[in-house]
């Protein structure tokens, strides 16, 4: 099928948006704001529709939240990234990203006590963020 050269500009400036920020998680909020900044609009139900593509060929990592804080896409480059946690902010909804050691250490404390193993990928601390304590 012939696809029409706008959408594959379009899928093209999405994974464009990951790549020159491999080290950051977006969710579809966020991705939608750069693409716009970066002069290139794409409707929110589009971006979904070329992230799951992107998933599918390999090129792009979804992180799947739990069901309130939905997902974050990153790109999937070669070297493993360090991995982020995920905050959301109960107040204004943003989900934030920080980094951790301890809790990076928390899987292997796991092991030791034989208590199983935490999907830290999956998991989302709530909780208000800086700007909402204020
Ligand atoms: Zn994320
Ligand atoms: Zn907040």
């Amino acid at each position: 099928m012939q696809r029409a050269p706008y959408q594959t500009k379009q899928k093209a400036a999405i994974l464009e948006c990951l790549y020159q920020n491999n080290e950051a998680h977006f969710t579809i909020p966020q991705i939608a704001e750069q693409l716009k900044a970066a002069g290139t609009a794409v409707s929110t139900p589009t971006i979904y529709r070329y992230l799951d593509t992107l998933v599918a060929e390999g090129k792009v990592r979804k992180y799947v939240l739990d069901g309130n804080a939905g997902s974050c896409y990153q790109y999937n480059s070669e070297s493993e990234n360090e991995e982020l946690f995920h905050f959301r902010c109960e107040k204004c909804g943003r989900l934030l990203h920080f980094q951790s050691e301890e809790l990076q250490q928390l899987n292997a404390r796991m092991k030791q006590c034989k208590s199983g193993k935490i999907y830290l990928e999956q998991t989302v601390f709530y909780g208000i963020c800086e700007n909402c304590e204020e």
